[in-house]
């Protein structure tokens, strides 16, 4: 059974005090022989944790779901979705428990949830487990996202259970402890909202509101104030998704959160050749989650929410529409403001506005890549090198590309002469380092036979993502040729 354990960890829950429809009281199930495999020392000091006190067996007991810290009334929270564009009317957290809330050194509240503590009354037929090496693969991907600078859920520690889980094989099953802005999801205003019961969505509004969109609290009408915020931030976050070539693969409404947080690391990948047809999920046959499919399911996704929102926007039906209708139809916008000049960023061509030809400029070079199957996050490296007026690597990246000449030669032109300085911005925005497909899998494979080490490594690399160091370079190349097509799995 689980202990209670005096601990500063969980400072508070208003999600279950405030919400308490939504949040199942709930107790992780206890694990044989608990180990800790990976602390986030960093995210540990930013909660005001002690990491040596993670690490002691009290600590790893919390980690792993042996104990509950005190003050902590553990819930699974309640929460529909549309996975693949079905509707799903009762997911929740089948795995997942949420722990509390802890406000961190800078006054933020924090979630702090595990993942694959147990079975819970949302599992319907899971398990309740997860494995090692899709929980580390969220830690090292949500990093790795971190160190980008784009909002993201973050892995505080993994916990090796001692158990095995089942899936196509038996693997060692892990718990990851993680820490959000929140855990409110598109699919938890669904699940409020089909109950039919207002005062419960009002709360909700009002509640994330507070939570994430402060200033929305007091507009004259809140529900709408919300949608427009988190269609800002959902706009922001895509945008910054397709800057880096990330492929969330599993964007399901219950997968997209209120905070605009990157939630969910299942099938995720960073695209090596650019191509906006990029899949990697095993059961994504239809491309419905591919790479340039995201800005479109992302608007797609928030006309859900927007759907859930209409009876508090206003009493009349025609009027509600059309007035989330109007937020929705700034989406685009929004994520042009956000991708167009981090596409000039990606350039070198940071100088203030956009000038006429600019985007022509970077479509040209995008469609070129494209042809080619060019590695996406190389060529902006080997672009900032042209500008110091090395044009070796480019050139050689793009061998055989007739027209790259003449599109280097327009480019010099418009970044002008100072080629050092430009160079330099471009190599704040492009990273040497993404968590490269077949760097993942190969440290997983490791690390689900024992050895922690690739692991430890890549998340040193992927921490420190923008400065080229000696001694990475095998970090910054793209899979050796005849790699074949990277597959990734839902359900892990
Ligand atoms: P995901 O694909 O991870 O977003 O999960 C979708 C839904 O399936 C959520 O309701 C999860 O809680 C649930 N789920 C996924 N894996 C398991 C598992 N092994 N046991 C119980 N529930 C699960
Ligand atoms: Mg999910």
């Amino acid at each position: 059974m689980t202990t209670a354990l005096a601990w500063p960890f969980v400072y508070d829950s208003t999600f279950a005090s405030e919400l308490g429809e939504l949040a199942v009281p709930w107790a992780p199930a206890p694990v044989s022989d608990p180990r800790l495999l990976v602390l986030n020392e960093a995210l540990a000091l930013e909660l005001g944790l002690d990491p040596d006190f993670l690490r002691s067996p009290e600590g790893v007991a919390v980690l792993a779901g042996n104990a509950v810290p005190e003050g902590s009334t553990p819930v699974a929270q309640a929460y529909a979705g549309h996975q693949f564009g079905g509707y799903s009317p009762r997911l929740g957290d089948g795995r997942a428990l949420l722990l509390g809330e802890v406000v961190d050194g800078q006054g933020r509240r924090r979630d702090v949830a595990l993942k694959g503590s147990g079975r819970t009354p949302f599992a319907r037929g899971g398990d309740g487990r997860a494995a090692v090496g899709p929980m580390l693969r969220e830690m090292l991907i949500g990093e790795a996202m971190h160190a980008l600078g784009i909002p993201t859920t973050r892995a505080l520690a993994v916990v090796a259970t001692g158990e095995q889980v089942a899936r196509e094989t038996l693997l060692p099953g892990a718990v990851l402890t993680r820490v959000a802005a929140s855990h409110l999801r598109v699919g938890t205003f669904q699940y409020a909202a089909a109950s039919g019961d207002t005062a419960l969505v009002a709360r909700l509004i009002d509640h994330a509101a507070r939570r994430h969109h402060p200033e929305v609290v007091d507009s004259p009408v809140p529900a709408l104030g919300l949608l427009e915020a988190v269609v800002a931030a959902q706009a922001s976050l895509v945008a910054q998704w397709m800057l880096v070539g990330f492929v969330h693969g599993v964007m399901n409404t219950d997968n997209t959160t209120i905070s605009g947080e990157t939630i969910d690391y299942g099938p995720c990948a960073f695209i090596d050749a650019y191509d906006p047809a990029a899949v990697f999920s095993s059961i994504d046959h239809g491309g419905r989650y591919a790479f340039g499919n995201q800005p479109a399911v992302m608007a797609w996704n928030l006309a859900r929410l927007a759907e859930t929102l209409l009876p508090l926007i206003d009493d009349d039906i025609d009027t509600a529409v059309e007035a989330a209708t109007g937020v929705l139809r700034g989406f685009g916008d929004r994520l042009g403001a956000v991708h167009e000049p981090g596409m000039r960023a990606k350039l070198g061509l940071d100088t203030g506005a956009e000038r006429p030809g600019d985007p022509e400029l970077a479509g040209d070079l995008l469609g070129l890549m494209h042809r080619e199957g060019t590695d996406f996050t190389g060529t902006f490296r080997d672009l900032a090198q042209a500008a110091r007026g090395d044009t070796e690597q480019i050139r050689a990246r793009l061998a055989g590309v007739a027209e790259i000449d003449s599109w280097l030669a327009r480019w010099r032109e418009r970044i002008g002469p100072d080629g050092e300085a430009v160079a330099s911005a471009m190599d704040t925005v492009n990273p040497q380092y993404i968590p490269r497909n077949h760097l993942v899998e190969e440290a997983l494979t490791a690390a689900t036979a024992g050895d922690l080490g690739p692991v430890e490594e890549l998340l040193r690399v992927v921490s420190d993502p923008f400065v080229a160091r000696p001694g990475r370079e095998r970090f910054a190349l793209p899979a050796p040729a005849g790699s074949g097509r990277y597959v990734t799995y839902c359900g892990t």
